[in-house]
């Protein structure tokens, strides 16, 4: 095995079992009874002695319409759009040249770039957290990356950057700069109506946030010739029947889901607002998320952390992961009663 490889540790889920669940960005909602009810009537006769629809043409149309999709882009499913990255980054795998993205941000480009033996370029944020665009045009003129990741809202910080920053990296950067917008449903602003024309700029979209976690599916638009190319790399019949049939449904129910998510952005302000009057909660990250990135006083993170896991509640501990998010909390927005639980705990827990 490459050394690449075996440096790098499997991919950690923390241990819920019996612990209110706020650290990976679910809706914490379960669908509403009736629908539940007709969701299993639509997986009735599942053929699962039959391969899947290859293509998933059904649910490719269906998403084109749903989410505004423009006619002129390509469009690829992954299993997750954790699988996308990967596809994505196997195509430039071997020419040479880096993939680069802002950092602090979501792990799983570096993992991805390392794993397949592509070299990964971190450039700093802001320490607000903001594109650092000076840092960003330095990188790609020195390294010339083959793909540009800008996660939007990006992960773990929340935030939503200026557009026009994000446009002019895309303009500037001589590869193809690929838009994470796994946050979407919860952000004020997409890239998705830019997509098709322009062959330097695609955007990823996941369902996993809006409430289908378990369904494993994520997407990418971009010009046709590119998604063509990267079909090349997909595994056949990478999703699965009951994924298709089920986000199929849930696409057609969509309104029960697009509630969910606005009443997920009013608790979210709800929860930022507690926060900022909480003692030893020295910062609060705007985010345009389903998540919420705090800075609790210098050197009581991890304590912070422990001290809510062992109340029952569990959120990520992201100071670790890099220089400017020391003492940084990540907390999901959860139901009013898991919030208010968390709020409490939290209290408790800086007070001590
Ligand atoms: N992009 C970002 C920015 C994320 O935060 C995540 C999930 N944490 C993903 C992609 C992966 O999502 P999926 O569940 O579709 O693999």
């Amino acid at each position: 095995m490459r050394p690449e490889v075996l440096a790098q540790p499997a991919y950690q889920v923390a241990d819920a079992t019996g612990l209110i669940k706020l650290d990976a960005m679910e809706n914490p909602h379960p669908w509403p009874g009736d629908l539940e009810d007709a969701w299993l009537a639509a997986l009735r006769d599942p053929q699962l002695n039959r391969y899947p629809d290859a293509q998933a043409l059904g649910l490719a149309a269906q998403v084109r319409t749903a989410h505004g999709v423009p006619e002129a882009a390509g469009l690829i499913f992954g299993n997750g759009s954790d699988e996308l990255i990967q596809i994505l980054i196997t195509a430039v795998a071997g020419s040479g040249r880096p993939v680069l993205a802002p950092e602090p941000t979501f792990v799983m480009y570096g993992v991805l770039a390392r794993a397949l033996g592509v070299p990964f370029i971190g450039a700093p944020l802001n320490a607000d957290f903001t594109l650092d665009l000076d840092a960003m045009r330095a990188a790609m003129a020195e390294h010339n990356p083959a793909l540009v990741f800008l996660a939007y809202p990006n992960n773990p910080t929340g935030t939503l950057d200026d557009a026009a920053r994000v446009q002019a990296i895309a303009d500037e950067n001589p590869g193809v700069t690929v838009v994470d917008e796994a946050y979407a449903p919860f952000a004020a602003h997409s890239f998705l109506s830019c997509v098709g024309e322009d062959d330097g700029l695609m955007v990823m979209r996941t369902v996993s946030k809006l409430g289908l976690a378990g369904a494993r599916l994520g997407y990418l638009a971009g010009t046709p010739a590119w998604i063509d190319a990267l079909d090349r790399l997909r595994l056949p019949y990478n999703i699965n029947t009951l994924t298709q049939r089920s986000v199929a449904f849930a696409l057609e129910h969509r309104e029960a889901l697009d509630a969910q998510a606005r009443g997920i952005v009013e608790e979210r302000d709800r929860l930022s607002e507690r926060l900022t009057g909480t003692t030893g909660v020295e910062q609060v990250f705007p985010s345009q998320a389903n998540f919420i990135l705090f800075r609790v006083r210098a050197g009581a993170g991890h304590a912070t952390f422990a001290a809510l896991r062992d109340a029952g509640i569990l959120i990520k501990d992201v100071g670790r992961a890099h220089p400017l998010l020391a003492d940084c909390l990540r907390v999901t927005v959860g139901r009013p009663d898991e919030n208010d639980a968390f709020l409490a705990a939290l209290g408790q827990a800086l007070a001590a």
